[in-house]
């Protein structure tokens, strides 16, 4: 996996991905196919279960986890065409492989369009089968991969402003839909500049890279989600929480921070409670994004290394 701040390479990070193991689940409806296909998945290191038609085979579906689907086209029920579609439309990141002997019939061109990864006719080759996965499961690493990297920080591996912007707007709208609290949490490093006159800019980088830790240390598992906003920013977003939680995060924060003696630096904290103003989801937002900003400008303004509450603008 990817190492914070190391300078490992695309290819070396989706090496590790290449070895996860692929479930896949293959439908027919002639039970020697079936035993030939399981066999020579197994043989190829993947997991395999079994459907006999398409209806089968979507209620398998509500029960696992597959990643590819193996499936014929005539079938009793439910046809493979029709399960491709419901997959492609319910599951669009399952991929699909359409394997039949009615190659006349059905057109490569047609089974791309509704929404298959891949066409095989029977009879057909383990070889053949083989190298068809292995360029689906490569392409599947990859696609992995490039939204992983389209959402992380390079230096810190938090989550990057783009992640931030996705996730607050779900936030905000799950928040109001569903009656909760949700506060947002902004914070800079104090004198930052100073920090990377006096030691160099990789020393910077290294107190950047400490704040995936302080944030860790500080928050809720799982529940409070930290990005880098940008710079010396940084934001969290906090559900399903009070005030009292939100200023002991903060506490926590600065504290964390303080124990590392990043003289003469400091933080900075803004946080605000999202307050709907009865207009939509994006407005709400900037609403947020607006109130925090100032509640960190106003800490700020005291002299930073504090924590300041919008609407409150104590120094606590
Ligand atoms: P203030 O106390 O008002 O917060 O000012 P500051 O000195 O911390 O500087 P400010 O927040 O205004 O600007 C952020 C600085 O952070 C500017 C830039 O030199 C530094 N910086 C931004 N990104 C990086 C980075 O990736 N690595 C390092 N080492 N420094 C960075
Ligand atoms: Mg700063």
């Amino acid at each position: 996996m990817t190492k914070i701040g190391s300078s490992e390479t695309f290819y070396e990070t989706i090496k590790d991905y290449t070895m996860e193991r692929q479930n896949i689940l293959c439908v027919d409806d002639e039970p020697g196919i079936l035993g030939v296909l399981s066999e020579m998945l197994i043989e190829f290191g993947c997991d395999c279960e079994v459907a006999h038609d398409g209806l089968e085979a979507l209620e398998k579906f509500k029960k696992g986890s597959f990643t590819i689907v193996i499936t014929d086209l005539e079938m009793p029920k439910m046809n493979g065409m029709d399960l491709i579609r419901e997959i492609a439309k319910e599951y669009p990141d399952v991929d699909t492989i359409a394997i039949t002997g009615y190659n006349a019939k059905y057109q490569y061109t047609d089974l791309i369009e509704i929404g298959a990864s891949d066409f095989i006719t029977k009879p057909f080759h383990a070889n053949e089968l083989q190298a068809k996965l292995n360029r689906l499961i490569r392409e599947r690493v990859l696609k992995t991969e490039l939204t992983r990297l389209s959402m992380k920080d390079g230096l810190t591996n938090l989550n990057n402003r783009r992640s931030f912007d996705i996730r607050l707007r779900e936030e905000v709208g799950r928040a109001v839909r569903q009656r909760y609290n949700l506060f947002l949490m902004l914070f800079d490093i104090d004198k930052f500049k100073n920090y990377n006159d006096q030691y160099g800019h990789q020393e910077g980088d290294a107190v950047l890279i400490a704040m995936t830790e302080v944030i860790a240390e500080s928050t809720r598992k799982d529940v409070d989600v930290g990005y880098r906003y940008g710079g010396d920013e940084f934001a969290l977003i906090i559900p399903q929480a009070n005030r009292k939680q939100c200023k002991g995060i903060a506490n926590r924060l600065c504290g964390n921070y303080e124990r590392r003696n990043f003289a003469p630096t400091s933080l900075s904290v803004g946080i605000a409670k999202l307050e709907d103003i009865g207009e939509n989801v994006k407005d709400n937002v900037s609403n947020l994004i607006r109130q925090t900003d100032e509640a960190l400008y106003n800490c700020k303004r005291n002299g930073g290394n504090g924590i300041v509450f919008y609407g409150e603008d104590d120094h606590s």
